[in-house]
């Protein structure tokens, strides 16, 4: 049991070594998953048990019900001694794990795939006061010593930010190092695309599902984007679901490269090819910040965390989230849509429209928490789950941010292509065909306001909602409420509560 990376095996000599493998099916029906995604992860298993193969291992591939069925069945057959494992990255796993040892020879080792070890991270959390990632973040630099120059941040700032705001360019960038399928990866679209209750579709996939293509990816991300990452990083454009972002969440995720390698290469490439500071600053602070504080902030809130609900919302997620089509929110529609189509949005998309709007129109946050678990090819409870309830929802109250991404028409206008072709007027504020973003901004604040008022980043939106008038607070309520009442309701997909085996 291993992320899939064969550097991380070097301790374990193919002479001394019989690798597990387990293909589960009860985790593959745990949700109703992209193909993409379920493609994209059993591929990679495939072919790294070829991998590990050619170098010499015995791999003992099962296909089973169930994770701990597997390992049982492995300890029958096998009776070795010991039976290592790499902490899971995710937490029902991790309780499946630990309940196994008690009646395996089952020894659970530090996962490796991080920069910062588990304990540091919760070292660091109990020294704290507030848990900012902005504090993590220049700790993790120091610590680290990344970008640092004589203890100072290289280039005298710590962030880059107001360059970092600009709307979506006019040019376009070459396609990443798509993969033509190889045979194992065809079996296995073809399998996935007949299982019934699954979405999107597996047979245009083309992610890399090696480590040598993950690497061309990322080279190629180096050598056509990263220049422009920092500029464009908040920056939307219609139909274009990477725009100057890489996609290597996908494959960090999975452990097809490691987010140190992936922060050297980085470096590397910003010499090679004069990547200015803004961009190289803006894209170690996503890996060595958000990434490492995300999953330090998982294993420090969990298992209470999947219970949060601040604003205790409970709307079911319009069907919308599934079948796009219907959809008249040009920026919203086109969102979906591509997350259906590639299983990927790039960050903005998920915070500031697919978060948003279910957020400003009440779903409960777990309810979208498993919508992106499910979709997303790079999502995993570790990852999804705090950057939902904590960054985009705000549902922990304020736990990891210090005031909820919530927007109206104005800040997706100013940063993507989408409003010019909406069926709604962005400049409206009121009436049918007002863009929604707007009237339910103010009704949020207002229904949110003994929660919200007393944050002193949100003062400046509280003077302005109480600067309006009684007929503009009426027309934001009614028509709030109008659209709430006709927003299509889900078919109930899903279980809620998610099954790790
Ligand atoms: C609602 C919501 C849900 C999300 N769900 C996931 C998820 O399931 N899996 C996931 O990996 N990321 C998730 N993110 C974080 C972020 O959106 C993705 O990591 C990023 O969009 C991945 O695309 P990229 O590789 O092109 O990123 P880039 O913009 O190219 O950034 C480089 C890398 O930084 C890391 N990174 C950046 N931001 C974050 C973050 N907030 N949390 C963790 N890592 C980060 C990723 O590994 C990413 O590959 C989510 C964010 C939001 C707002
Ligand atoms: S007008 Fe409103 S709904 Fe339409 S694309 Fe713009 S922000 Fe989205």
């Amino acid at each position: 049991m291993c992320d899939l990376s064969l550097a991380e095996l070097k301790n374990y000599p193919p002479a001394d070594t019989r690798i597990l493998m387990i293909e589960s099916q009860r985790k593959w029906q745990a949700l109703p998953f992209h193909r993409k995604k379920l493609v994209l992860g059993i591929s990679a298993m495939r072919h790294f048990r070829l991998e590990l193969e050619q170098v010499g291992y015995e791999v003992d591939y099962r296909h089973e019900a169930d994770f701990a069925s597997g390992l049982r069945a492995h300890f029958q057959q096998y009776r070795p001694p010991q039976i290592l494992a790499f902490q899971p990255r995710e937490w029902g796993m991790q309780q499946i794990l630990t309940g196994l040892t008690k009646d395996l020879p089952l020894l659970l080792l530090p996962n490796p795939f991080y920069i910062l070890p588990r304990e540091d991270f919760i070292g660091w959390a109990n020294s704290q006061k507030n848990l900012r990632m902005e504090t993590f973040y220049r700790w993790m630099r120091q610590r680290e010593n990344i970008l640092m120059e004589k203890n100072r941040p290289l280039g005298g700032r710590w962030n880059f930010d107001k360059e970092n705001r600009k709307p979506p360019p006019e040019r376009t960038y070459p396609d990443p190092p798509y993969v033509e399928p190889d045979g194992i990866t065809r079996a296995v679209m073809e399998t996935i695309q007949a299982l019934p209750g699954l979405w999107g579709s597996a047979s245009d996939f083309r992610l890399p599902v090696t480590r040598a293509a993950a690497m061309d990816w990322m080279e190629h991300f180096f050598r056509w984007r990263f220049a422009d990452f920092g500029p464009y990083e908040d920056a939307m454009r219609s139909s274009d679901p990477l725009l100057t972002h890489s996609l290597l969440s996908a494959f960090l995720n999975l452990g097809l490269l490691h987010p140190r390698e992936v922060i050297e290469h980085a470096l590397q490439a910003a010499q090679q090819y004069a990547v200015p500071l803004n961009s190289l600053e803006g894209f170690v602070r996503q890996i060595l910040g958000w990434r490492e504080y995300i999953h330090g902030m998982y294993w420090y809130q969990m298992p209470d965390y999947r219970r949060v609900n601040y604003f205790e919302h409970q709307r079911a997620l319009p069907r919308w989230y599934w079948e796009p089509e219907e959809c008249e929110l040009a920026c919203l529609r086109d969102s979906i849509q591509m997350v259906k189509q590639h299983g990927f949005t790039h960050h903005i998309h998920r915070l500031m429209v697919l978060s948003n709007f279910a957020n400003l129109t009440g779903i409960h946050p777990l309810r979208l928490s498993e919508w992106f678990w499910a979709g997303f090819v790079d999502a995993y409870e570790w990852v999804e789950l705090p950057n939902v309830l904590g960054m985009a929802t705000y549902a922990d109250g304020g736990l990891l941010a210090s005031k909820p991404y919530i927007s109206s028409g104005s800040y997706i206008n100013k940063m993507s292509n989408y409003c010019a072709a909406c069926r709604f007027d962005v400049n409206k504020k009121q009436g049918e065909d007002a863009c929604p973003f707007n009237y339910l901004y103010w009704d949020f604040l207002e229904k949110q306001r003994e929660k919200l008022m007393y944050n002193p980043r949100m003062a400046v939106m509280y003077r302005l909602l109480d600067q309006k008038t009684n007929e503009e607070r009426v027309s934001i309520r009614r028509d709030s409420a109008r659209f709430i009442t006709r927003l299509p309701e889900d078919d109930d997909r899903y279980p809620f509560e998610y099954d790790a085996g």
